[in-house]
């Protein structure tokens, strides 16, 4: 069994949050770390405005690749020699899947085919879903996240991650860089442990 590496799209790689704040008619702020998750909050809007916010197909399709998208995602590539996933959980609401596909072919059109949808972003207690930690399958492979429940959940399903504190797009470019050398490093030392390269024994 190969290790992956999967890198979520919104807040990683998609500047999700402040097209929902412009969505909602208000202003982002500049260069922060976020914070919250509900940072809808802050701005003085209820739950109900952000989910109008990002209803629809457009909205997912539009968001703005963050400065060093191409640039993390080039370097995955490179080092895992294909065996990575952008992996992303949607909202309940087909046309946010198609845009979000959409998204992904216009940006990434020749990854297009490591697209992975997977369920709610935590586990539920209603529903039992566990989010993306259903996908970790060996002790190697690797979940680069904004969300800290995703992460802890990956650790706890016996996975590695990389915590992708959520930035906004202009954010100190050394700091971005210490995140992709730091990531470097974790991906070198996985393919040190040559689980990618089982098959080539
Ligand atoms: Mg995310």
């Amino acid at each position: 069994m190969k290790s992956l590496c999967y890198v979520d799209v919104d807040n990683v790689l998609a500047d999700f949050t402040s097209a929902a704040i412009l969505g909602m008619g208000e202003t982002p702020s500049l260069n922060f770390r976020v914070t919250r998750t509900k940072f809808y909050k802050d701005y003085g809007k209820t739950r109900q405005d952000f989910w109008d916010a990002c209803e629809s197909s457009e909205f997912w399709r539009d968001l703005k690749p963050y400065p060093w998208a191409h640039a993390l995602v080039n370097m995955i590539d490179d080092i895992t020699l294909g065996y990575w996933r952008f992996v992303t959980a949607p909202m309940k609401n087909p046309a946010q899947f198609q845009g979000k596909a959409q998204w992904i072919l216009n940006h990434f059109e020749s990854y297009f085919e490591k697209y992975i949808i997977c369920g709610l972003d935590h586990e539920d207690e209603r529903t039992k879903t566990l989010g993306k930690s259903v996908l970790c399958r060996s002790n190697f492979d690797y979940l680069i996240d904004d969300s800290r429940i995703n992460v802890e959940e990956w650790r706890q399903a016996g996975g590695l991650a990389f915590h992708w504190e959520e930035i906004t797009a202009d954010y100190d470019e050394q700091e971005v860089r210490n995140r992709l050398e730091v990531i470097k490093f974790d991906l070198l030392e996985i393919k040190k442990a040559d689980k990618f390269f089982m098959a080539n024994r």
